[in-house]
């Protein structure tokens, strides 16, 4: 078929049910509607949509690079698309759940997306303590980054911005560890886009739950899909990450450490409990791998078996 000539092109920048706000090709910021009864699109979601009375209804979504979930009972909702990078936040106070942090780190392994730790408020009492926890993680190859981002604001932007460049990077992490103050510092006109968008999509109430996607001033065009690079994505609702979408036979290859250990398990199915030749279980018990670890795994892998369970129970 020929080209659709009304059909232009668009970035959702904001999602509230079927009401986007989509940024065009020349930098505008416009109202959207899905055409079908769902919401199909998400943030960061590159749309087709032709122009309607007073905005424009999105007729197709453009194959996504990647999806993010949210958790949502027994299922996982998508909330965020076509993001290269995760920024998982934690702080001294409130102090951090390892079990929160190892999930949103098997979601971006799971998404296939890079992602780093920014360890805040480091100028606090018991910031090496706090600090040495995260030792794990770093020994997994997840880069720690530690800021203080109220007392050194300049250090951690020299630190952030030549990481966030040319990209678009999700931060996520538990309300009170300095997300917005990384956002205003990064993208210093991001309160006003906030007001703004919060007003359009909830006709004046002000929420602070959707995601949104936030374009620093002095960004520029991707080279292969030209929509503006560097940009960052907030998800201030956010409690925890959902990982219903993952097999449950995926999840040990998600987990890096366990990755590491498992082609030695005598079974190529093996689920790491009582299993004989399991390497896994022999790593516990050499020392070689915390307990915790093995633990988290069975409490995700329980939950992966006990949604699929409720879901078919459901349907
Ligand atoms: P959010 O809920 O994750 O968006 O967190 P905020 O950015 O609102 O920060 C929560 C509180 O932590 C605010 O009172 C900030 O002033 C404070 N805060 C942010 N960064 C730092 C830091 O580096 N050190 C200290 N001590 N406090 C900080
Ligand atoms: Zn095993």
């Amino acid at each position: 078929a020929a080209p659709d000539a009304s059909l232009q092109e668009g970035w959702i920048v904001a999602s509230h049910g079927r009401h986007d706000l989509m940024r065009t090709r020349s930098g505008e910021t416009m109202h959207a509607h899905s055409r079908g009864k769902k919401s199909e699109t998400v943030v960061g979601d590159r749309v087709l949509w032709r122009p309607t009375g007073d905005g424009a209804v999105i007729e197709s979504v453009q194959p996504r690079s990647n999806l993010l979930y949210r958790q949502d009972l027994w299922r996982s909702k998508s909330f965020a698309a076509n993001v290269d990078r995760l920024w998982i936040m934690v702080a001294v106070e409130p102090v951090f759940s390892e079990s929160q942090l190892a999930r949103a780190l098997i979601a971006a392994q799971s998404a296939d997306i890079a992602a780093d730790i920014l360890f805040n408020k480091s100028d606090l009492p018991g910031a090496d303590a706090a600090h040495a926890r995260l030792q794990p993680y770093a020994d997994m190859g997840v880069a720690v980054h530690r800021l203080s981002l109220a007392q050194q604001p300049d250090a951690a932007k020299a630190l952030l911005e030549p990481l966030l460049a040319g990209q678009r990077v999700l931060v996520l992490g538990p309300s009170g560890t300095g997300k917005s103050t990384l956002v205003n510092l990064l993208v210093p006109q991001a309160q006003a886009v906030t007001g703004e968008i919060s007003q359009a999509l909830n006709s004046g109430r002000h929420t602070t739950t959707h995601t949104r996607l936030f374009v620093p001033e002095g960004a520029s065009a991707h080279p292969q899909d030209g929509w503006p690079v560097p940009a960052l994505l907030d998800s201030p609702g956010f409690q925890e990450f959902g990982l219903q979408h993952v097999a449950p036979d995926a999840l040990g290859g998600l987990m890096p450490d366990i990755a590491r250990l498992s082609p030695d398990c005598r079974f190529l199915d093996c689920r790491h409990g009582h299993e004989p030749g399991c390497a896994v279980s022999a790593a516990v018990a050499a020392g070689r791998l915390s307990p915790r670890r093995l633990a988290l795994y069975h409490e995700i892998l329980n939950e992966l078996v006990q949604g699929r369970q409720m879901r078919h129970g459901a349907e």
